[in-house]
């Protein structure tokens, strides 16, 4: 049986993350296997994320970054500048490309496209079964989703987006849309949101949160609507499309199976659930997650969330799910009584208390105690 030193269950953006990781650490020359079915597939994705400086992960050359932002209902306009926050976009295949090249450089990296089937402990150490093999190793990275059978309850963020190139200058490419919500009258909670590259070209997304299953036609004619409401019968060509499903949730999706079994990713409900937002918590764990092992730190190789934060986000879903057409007020009302890069800071879980006590003082309350009167694990 083949002996490896980490296996990673998954290459996706979390497995390739830690891996790059690792590499950029004392432990670069441990031996690492990687086991995914789509390896050699690219996903289209496009990550952004809010930091100062773009993070380490991010390929010089593909850096796109918005200091300013706007949202938008029927009533008003409401555009903020970031003061020491920017908005940072990575195409994924420009991260894959710049992570395998740099796998590339080490021979002690191997790649396997197979599906893990089960993890078995055994003593100090965890076997990893495909089809084909069983291999054994100290630690196992897990970042395969398994959704509970109680998924049917759970709010799924679903999107659909299309990076568009239009003939006429439509654009302003100084502020991206974060939420926009002067659509069509909503079933539930949905919005357009923009990234404009330049005048001439923007990625466009239409997402919604909702229980049900939406195809992409579905989804895809939402944009089409926006777009024709908004910009006229305007030509274009569609240079990329991106189309996705978050689960919006704070419940648990992987257990683990022994302490050498660490999920991570989305599987380890390192995405916010109350925004969907999964690529700055995936840099960060990963780092402090080598930074243990570097330690000899082998016990509690988890991140749990601050329960604080879990509270917040369960009393979000709540109204999301009992009141989902209020959410959008709740949005505005956050992002127009608050300096933004503490609203940005607040998603991202890296406030204070006191912080968050004085943006949570500025809100109309009435309908976070519609929230907390239906209080749950969402
Ligand atoms: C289109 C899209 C856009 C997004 N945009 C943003 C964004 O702008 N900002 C942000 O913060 N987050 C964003 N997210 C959320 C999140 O960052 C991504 O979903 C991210 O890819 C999650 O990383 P992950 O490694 O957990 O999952 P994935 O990247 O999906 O990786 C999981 C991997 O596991 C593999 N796998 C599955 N089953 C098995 C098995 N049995 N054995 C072995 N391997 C298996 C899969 O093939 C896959 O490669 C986006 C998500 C999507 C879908």
């Amino acid at each position: 049986m083949k002996k490896y030193d980490y296996i990673l269950a998954g290459g996706g953006c979390a497995g390739l993350s830690l891996v790059y990781h690792l590499l950029e650490s004392s432990l670069k020359d441990s031996q690492i296997l990687i086991i995914d079915p789509s390896q050699g597939e690219i996903p289209n994705k496009t990550w952004c994320y809010w930091s100062k400086e773009s993070l380490p992960i991010h390929p010089k050359a593909a850096r796109f970054s918005w200091n300013s932002f706007y949202l938008k209902d029927a009533k008003q306009q409401l555009t903020q500048p970031l003061n020491e926050l920017s908005y940072h976009h990575l195409n994924s295949h420009d991260f894959y490309a710049h992570v395998l090249e740099k796998i590339g450089q080490f021979p002690n990296v191997h790649f396997l496209k197979e599906e893990v089937l089960e993890l078995i402990p055994t003593g100090t150490k965890i076997q990893v079964a495909t089809k084909a093999a069983t291999f054994s190793a100290s630690f196992v990275f897990d970042s395969r989703i398994k959704l509970s059978e109680t998924n049917e309850s759970i709010l799924n963020q679903v999107f659909i987006g299309i990076r568009i190139k239009v003939s006429e200058p439509i654009f302003d490419p100084k502020k991206w849309g974060l939420m926009d919500f002067e659509t069509r009258p909503s079933k539930g909670f949905d919005f357009i949101y923009t990234l404009p590259f330049s005048t001439d070209e923007a990625l466009i997304e239409y997402t919604t949160y909702t229980k049900e299953e939406r195809s992409e036609g579905e989804l895809l004619e939402e944009l089409q609507q926006f777009l024709l409401q908004k910009y006229g019968s305007i030509a274009y060509d569609i240079k990329f499309q991106e189309s996705g499903k978050i689960p919006m949730s704070t419940r648990q999706f992987s257990t683990s199976v022994s302490p050498r079994h660490i999920p991570i990713g989305t599987a380890a409900g390192w995405t916010k659930p109350s925004t969907g937002y999964t690529f700055a918590p995936i840099q960060e764990n990963c780092s402090a997650l080598v930074d243990c092992l570097e330690r000899g730190i082998l016990n509690g190789l988890n991140f749990p969330r601050k329960k604080r934060f879990i509270f917040y986000d369960n009393i979000l879903l709540s109204i999301a799910h009992h009141w989902p057409k209020r959410l959008p007020d709740v949005f505005i009302n956050l992002f127009s009584t608050s300096p933004p890069d503490l609203v940005f800071r607040f998603l991202a879980e890296k406030t204070s208390f006191w912080e968050e006590l004085k943006l949570l003082s500025r809100l109309k309350f009435g309908i976070f105690l519609k929230g907390l009167s239906r209080y749950g694990t969402y």
